[in-house]
């Protein structure tokens, strides 16, 4: 079966476009309840974004933390049932933050129009109604969240996203002005995330012209952005970052992700690292899989200086291993792009925490 993808409705894009927002939500408040829930990374919390939000009194705005844990489906369990108690059904979620905040707008906006948890939908077109109208924001550029079909959320049993349709974003507003704030090793991990969605993508059976042609373009830029003459944290550098995450997604929508995406997984689920983090500790050690990506890869951590932990593997037991690889494992899709259609002759729980003993 072909792919038919739903792409984002509506993008906005250039420096200063921030301040469009207030006018691109106006014409969807006469829906539902005539108000909007705003969804904010507490980075911006009494910062210069927070009063620009042109918000009206009735929205509400909730400020998240994002950094104790990745969205978890008990969080916006909560959230819903909190803003459905306190003013109903709302015109619109509206994110502005990073990855984390998009699949928290993401999966708020589904889960405010299907009944229970969360975890019930967890997995692919499980959800049986569209949500409100969502918006996002990006404030950090690289995991392709603001335009992907998923949003990834972290439950008592798997780490996996509510991906239909109607989780892609209504609209996006992508202001390069915004990701100037971001710490430069997190623009380093995130910028990574995009290149490795790119060589990921390309290699493995189901890269094809559609997906090339966004990936290049994207891995184009990523050269640009950290190995070019003009290489660093720029604002030229930035206005590009954050096409280049967006193709990055596409390239990978329209093929699929492979080896380093499963084992982060398995990082992610049972360590709790960080999914871009975890992705760069990965790639280093992929050398003999992705030969070409990976010595571009280990150029751009020396230009920046980037010291990612060694030897992690050490202080793992073998439970550990075996929970981290049984996750990975259960991404056949991702093993099949990789390795082709023979690849359960190569991949098996032994081969996977080989892997991961690479750490
Ligand atoms: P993040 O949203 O987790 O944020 C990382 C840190 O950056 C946080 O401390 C945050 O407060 C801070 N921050 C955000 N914007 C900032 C700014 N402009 N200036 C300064 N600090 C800022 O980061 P992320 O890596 O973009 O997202 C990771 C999440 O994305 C994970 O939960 C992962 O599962 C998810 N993800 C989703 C998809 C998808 O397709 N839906 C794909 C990949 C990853
Ligand atoms: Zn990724």
């Amino acid at each position: 079966m072909h792919k038919n993808f739903k792409n984002i409705d509506k993008v906005t894009y250039g420096r200063g476009s921030f301040s469009q927002l207030a006018e691109t939500v106006e014409p969807f408040r006469k829906e539902n309840n005539h108000y909007f829930v705003y969804v904010i990374d507490n980075y911006f919390k009494g910062k210069e974004l927070a009063n620009k939000l042109q918000n009206k009194p009735e929205d509400l705005i909730y400020y998240i933390d994002v950094d104790p844990h990745e969205p978890t489906t008990e969080q916006i369990d909560t959230l819903r049932d909190e803003i459905l108690t306190k003013k109903g059904l709302p015109s619109g979620v509206i994110g502005i933050g990073g990855g984390s905040i998009m699949d928290i707008a993401k999966a708020l906006s589904l889960m405010l129009t299907n009944e229970g948890s969360s975890t019930l939908y967890q997995g692919l077109n499980l959800i049986k109604k569209a949500g409100v109208y969502h918006l996002g924001v990006p404030t950090i550029s690289g995991t392709g969240a603001e335009v992907s079909m998923t949003a990834v959320l972290t439950g008592p049993e798997k780490k996996l996203g509510l991906k239909c349709d109607w989780t892609v974003f209504n609209q996006v507003i992508l202001d390069p002005e915004l990701i100037a704030s971001v710490p430069t090793d997190w623009w380093f991990y995130t910028g990574m995330d995009t290149y490795i969605h790119c060589i990921e993508s390309e290699t493995g059976i189901r890269n094809n012209a559609f997906s090339l042609a966004y990936g290049e373009q994207s891995l184009k830029l990523c050269r640009e952005i950290y190995l070019g003459d003009k290489a660093g944290q720029t604002p030229e550098n930035n206005d590009k970052l954050m096409v280049a995450s967006l193709m990055g997604g596409l390239s990978l929508t329209y093929s699929e992700v492979g080896v380093c995406h499963a084992l982060s997984y398995g990082l992610s689920k049972i360590l709790g690292t960080r999914h871009c983090y975890a992705n760069c500790i990965i790639f280093q050690h992929l050398g003999d899989i992705y030969l070409k990506g990976h010595s571009e890869f280990m150029q751009m951590i020396a230009k920046h200086k980037i010291v990612l932990p060694q030897n992690l593997s050490k202080d793992w037991n073998e439970e550990t291993l075996t929970a981290m690889a049984n996750v990975s494992y259960n991404l056949p899709f991702m093993w099949h792009h990789a390795f082709g259609d023979n690849w359960q002759q190569k991949v098996n729980l032994d081969y996977i925490k080989d892997l991961f003993r690479r750490l």
